[in-house]
């Protein structure tokens, strides 16, 4: 095996070609989309956000679908729809990015904890039922890495606590469940089309509901909590007055988002099953390592394949930082998904999280990496990703 780049040697790709992580797949559908927007001159809230809830309403198989500028403003808004707020709880899991804490804590409610699956790397059910209080009001599951959490078990705890269930489906667009997709299970499922995920419109978000009142609600906060949107007011159609009905914020998406997002969607399928392919190859090539391969989706479900997670083993020598850095010398751009949420001093702070009280989201928190795992990745990006973590792992 040739010499380290981290060492001295020749890397695997050249520094001119950095493989970037998380690359998004644009084609000219997208830009001739977004040039349209501009020559239109309508590039606010407009026809093609309409448009976009739509077709997105009708992939998923949604009622209502309301589009906003992130998943971040979509999870915060669904626990507000649901009058959660000072006093109450809601259930999530340390293995999550900041932003679904976050957006518990904007709502002035209390996130609590339970810790995750080794294996799938999904909140526990067993260890939600643990948690649940008097003052617990929802449950908020994160498909992690585009694996469906086991929704039977969640949503029995849920009818039987009566309980909310808000969906983090940041990663599981193309996600299902026993037939059924994912963010139709709870009451909310919330989208995030950020420039790495599975779709993008390079910032922004969706809610899928099944009930009016609380996408009314939802756009409405979007939109300052104004009555009637924009697009509306200055239509063909004649002034319309707004009136302000509720405490709102800016979360509404624009056109020019909406614009990227329509082709996007139409490529969903292909982009599916090209990250299925690439997924594929992993677990072909990286069986012998010493890495728990990531947990594939049983017969009955859909996997998104949003994020390849292999976990590096504890006896490896070398920790999982150092496979980082090799990988990053070899120009193979890595990520981390996650470190657990309680290893981050805001919570530790403000809310008492200690590594302790949750072990298995912080043992795969220290031990796991996300290679590139993009549409966009040509047959030679996929071969040099394997070619650099085996011989990162095998040095
Ligand atoms: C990306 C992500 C979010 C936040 O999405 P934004 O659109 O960037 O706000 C929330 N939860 C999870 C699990 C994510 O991966």
């Amino acid at each position: 095996m040739s010499k380290l780049a981290i060492d001295g040697g020749k890397p695997v790709r050249e520094r001119k070609d950095f493989l970037v992580f998380g690359t998004p797949k644009i084609g000219e559908e997208e830009i001739a989309g977004v040039v349209d927007s501009m020559r239109r001159r309508w590039i606010g809230t407009g026809p093609k956000v309409g448009e976009f809830e739509q077709a997105f309403g009708a992939y998923k198989g949604s009622p209502y679908s309301v589009a906003v500028n992130s998943c971040t403003a979509a999870l915060h808004l669904s626990i507000l729809s649901l009058g959660i707020g000072p006093g109450d709880e809601v259930i999530t899991t340390p293995m999550t990015f900041c932003s679904t804490v976050n957006s518990i804590l904007h709502a002035g409610a209390k996130p609590v904890l339970a810790d995750c699956d080794p294996v799938t790397f999904n909140i526990d059910p067993e260890k939600v039922g643990r948690k649940i209080t008097k003052r617990t009001k929802a449950i908020l599951p994160v498909h992690f890495a585009g694996h469906s959490c086991d929704m039977d078990a969640l949503m029995r705890l849920a009818r039987k606590h009566k309980l909310r269930i808000i969906e983090d489906c940041a990663h599981a667009l193309e996600t299902e469940y026993k037939g059924r997709k994912a963010g139709t299970f709870g009451d909310l499922g919330c989208f995030s089309f950020y420039a790495t995920k599975n779709l993008t419109t390079a910032e922004g978000g969706m809610v899928t509901t099944t009930k009016k009142a609380l996408a009314d609600r939802i756009k409405r906060l979007a939109l300052h909590g104004m009555s009637k949107d924009a697009w509306k007011r200055y239509s063909d159609s004649g002034y319309v007055h707004y009136d302000v009905v509720d405490l709102g914020y800016k979360y509404n998406m624009t056109d020019l988002q909406a614009a990227i997002g329509l082709p996007q969607l139409r490529a969903l399928e292909e982009n599916w099953k090209r990250r299925r392919l690439i997924w594929s190859r992993f677990q072909e090539a990286f069986f012998d390592l010493a890495v728990d391969l990531p947990a594939e989706a049983p017969a009955q479900e859909r996997h998104a394949y949003h994020l390849y997670t292999p976990l590096i083993h504890k006896k490896f020598k070398r920790s999982r930082d150092w496979v980082l850095n090799a990988l990053t010398a070899e120009n193979i751009g890595a990520g981390v998904h996650y470190r657990a949420l309680c290893d981050h001093p805001y919570y530790q702070k403000t809310l008492g999280w200690k590594r302790r009280d949750f072990p298995i989201a912080a043992d795969i928190g220290d031990r796991t990496l996300s290679l590139p795992l993009s549409p966009a990745m040509i047959d030679k990006d996929v071969e040099d990703v394997i070619t650099a973590f085996r011989k990162v792992m095998k040095a």
